[in-house]
């Protein structure tokens, strides 16, 4: 007999259940906005010019393939919190951020929940917008730590909840542990604003609880990564010390390499130097040390400053395609006489948009017109292209007019 015969079937991911639905599907003009990576104007994957280029920098300079540290390639994360950090951030000047290279965001998140629930001092739950990303509860299941929500979305503006955020963040016990998305929310697109964020910082302070920004959209939001790393900067200088988890996979479309980074704000570099200590131990046994080439990548792109300029260009050029991408939508539907609302299409952000569509429109959409994507309603934008819009808007107005 098989040692595994008493192993349950597990449910199959919800994102790879409409791959398939969709390649099974023999629409010649089938849509597909499940998946989560930028597509060009053509709907093809996207590989931006200055990753080429690094690249080919890399293997001309004929670079060695030993192992990296622990905590991965110095030159990679060292610029990867100047990033997010910002160059004239006092705990980076001051030597007090402890940071570690990742495997991508999702092992950010990963490493960051197993640090907080070996040495977090209080209650070991983690707060998490409803909804969220839909992995950020495994990834903390898994982790050891416990998982709460905390309210985000109104369905009925389509919008933020802000006063029942504000409520619930007040309603915490004190020293909670908070999960905020940086920029372009996932799965809503919708965004604090800035005087709401400051607020919410008010609220964090009062609490006495621990932010922990999931930024995995640093310049896709808004295409200026300064401005999309407001609210982590702004926290900083409120006097908070909070931890960070980094993706490169969107904004440098290095989706399949994975290059993140997870770093965490101290009070000393003597505190710092301890809690780098303990990162290592934890990253040790689990993969010994990150991938190099990635890193290597996005390391030649932060640090050399023409192919850095070049790079901030394409993430502008990527949301601009999104932005413009959602204003098309809107206009269409508009066009096509629709009477609903559909100005959140367009103040959303991001890679997604929550439509407000429901689970048995999201069906319908997919049977009756060959329209693919979650059922919680979240379309990805950046499945939208000139060639497609139109006949998206039109299977949208044929489902709820
Ligand atoms: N966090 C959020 C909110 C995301 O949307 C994603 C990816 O979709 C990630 C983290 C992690 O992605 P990755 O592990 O590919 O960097």
């Amino acid at each position: 007999a098989s040692f595994w015969t008493q192993v349950p079937q597990g449910p199959p991911d919800a994102i790879l259940g409409i791959t398939e639905a969709f390649k099974k599907d023999s629409h010649p003009q089938k849509i597909n906005l499940g998946v989560g990576a930028y597509r060009d104007d053509m709907g093809k994957p996207y590989v931006l010019p200055s990753v080429r280029t690094a690249e080919q920098k890399i293997v001309q300079e004929n670079m060695d393939k030993e192992y990296a540290g622990i905590t991965g390639v110095p030159d990679f994360t060292k610029a990867a919190a100047v990033l997010a950090y910002g160059k004239d951030s006092a705990p980076l000047k001051e030597g007090r951020i402890a940071i570690t290279q990742t495997i991508s965001g999702t092992g950010a998140l990963r490493i960051g929940g197993a640090f907080l629930q070996r040495f977090y001092p209080n209650a070991k739950a983690i707060y998490i917008p409803t909804p969220s990303w839909a992995n950020h509860k495994a990834v903390f299941l898994d982790s050891g730590l416990e998982v709460k929500q905390y309210k985000y979305y109104n369905k009925d503006t389509i919008g933020l909840d802000f006063d029942g955020m504000l409520a619930d963040i007040k309603a915490m016990p004190k020293g909670s542990m908070v999960l905020l998305h940086a920029c372009a929310h996932n799965p809503t697109g919708i965004d604090p604003t800035e005087e709401q964020w400051k607020a919410i910082s008010d609220a964090m302070k009062e609490g006495g609880h621990f932010p922990f920004f999931d930024m995995a959209y640093q310049g896709f939001a808004s295409g200026d990564t300064d401005k999309d790393a407001f609210a982590l900067r702004y926290f900083l200088k409120e006097g908070h010390q909070p931890c960070l988890a980094q993706s490169f996979a969107k904004n440098m479309g290095l989706y399949g390499e994975r290059v993140g980074a997870f770093s965490i704000v101290t009070s000393s570099p003597e505190e710092k130097a301890k809690v780098d200590s303990q990162i290592k131990i934890l990253v040790r046994p689990l993969y010994s040390n990150p991938p190099v080439h990635g890193a290597r990548i996005a390391s030649k792109i932060l640090n050399d400053p023409a192919l850095n300029k070049q790079w901030l260009g394409e993430v502008k050029e990527m949301a601009d395609r999104i932005i413009t991408m959602r204003a098309l939508l809107k206009e269409n539907l508009e066009k096509l006489g629709s009477k609903r609302d559909w100005s959140h299409i367009t103040s959303q952000i991001g890679m997604f948009a929550y439509t407000g569509l429901g689970k048995q429109e999201m069906e319908r959409l997919a049977q009756e017109c060959s329209v693919y994507a979650t059922k919680d309603g979240r379309i990805s934008v950046a499945g939208i292209t000139s060639g497609n819009v139109e006949r998206l808007a039109q299977s949208i107005f044929k489902i709820v007019g």
